[in-house]
């Protein structure tokens, strides 16, 4: 089966020793076998600290982020994009010191609500910056996975036959990372884009259409998980939660995690476990 992982948030806010204990132990005895970390902020996250806990714990790790406006790999002055590849460089230096297996996410654009479409120049510099990544990322042993979402989080792609083509642009084989969550928006249905990334498909986020409980909200998991069977993808599946009960400085507002969700991360991370599991085996 898939290895099956929970993303920072559904824990931590913050990445202090404390809360990196908390949040990895907690991992390990629901069940998972790996964490998703949120790197917003590489240089913020103690690398030595983090391999020592996954390590104490036989726990793996991948790590996800999106930019912001001011390191922005899609922007159309360089400056701001060479803060954006700063930005993911010192996220590949954390996901491959901490021992991690991936790295996804909303890489190639800043996430938030674009005010216009995608320019040319935007398009060529963000495939130009993921090419770039991708060699890195090659070198470093780490998968590299490009998240599609929504129309409010990004102009780029916002659907996976529209994350394959921006792909094709940047002459890569760059895999794809799709979310149920987003899907549930944008998407005819959750089995053809399954379908339509085939091979490609390089990671799986499993959320809720309103990012809550599991099986509670309008997604069809039967579909999503079935495709994902049938595909063939043997990669990481994690569970994507968010709730104002635990806040992240950036990434909450980011994602626009206004309301109360859940409160209980232990009851929701076990029935998330359970509901993935279940799925992924019937
Ligand atoms: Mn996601």
């Amino acid at each position: 089966m898939n290895p099956l992982g929970v993303h920072a948030l559904v824990w931590v806010g913050d990445w202090s020793e404390q809360s990196a204990r908390f949040a990895i132990e907690s991992t390990r005895e629901v069940g998972f076998d790996l964490i998703e970390l949120a790197l917003l902020d590489p240089a913020a996250t103690d690398v030595a600290m983090t391999r020592r806990l996954l390590a104490d714990n036989g726990l793996g790790a991948t790590a996800s982020l999106g930019l912001d406006l001011d390191a922005d790999v899609s922007s159309e002055d360089p400056a701001v994009v060479a803060r954006g590849r700063d930005r993911l460089a010192a996220a590949l230096e954390v996901v491959h010191g901490v021992g991690g297996t991936h790295l996804c996410g909303v890489l190639y654009s800043a996430l938030t609500k674009y005010p216009q479409p995608a320019s040319a120049l935007s398009r060529q510099n963000s495939a130009q910056a993921m090419a770039w990544l991708a060699e890195q990322c090659a070198a470093a042993g780490v998968t590299l996975a490009l998240e599609v979402v929504n129309r409010y989080e990004t102009n780029i792609a916002n659907t996976a036959a529209e994350m394959l083509t921006f792909i094709d642009q940047s002459g890569t084989d760059i895999a794809v990372h799709l979310d149920s969550y987003h899907m549930n928006i944008e998407e005819n249905g959750l089995v053809e884009p399954v379908e339509q990334c085939g091979s490609r498909l390089g990671y799986v986020h499993i959320g809720e259409s309103h990012r809550g409980y599991l099986g509670t909200g309008n997604v069809d998991f039967g579909s999503l998980f079935g495709a994902v069977r049938a595909c063939g993808y043997a990669g990481p599946v994690t569970f994507e939660s968010f709730s104002s009960a635990v806040v992240h400085p950036s990434l909450s507002n980011a994602l626009a995690v206004w309301r109360n969700l859940w409160q209980d991360s232990r009851d929701l991370a076990a029935h998330a476990h359970a509901f993935m599991k279940e799925r992924l085996e019937s």
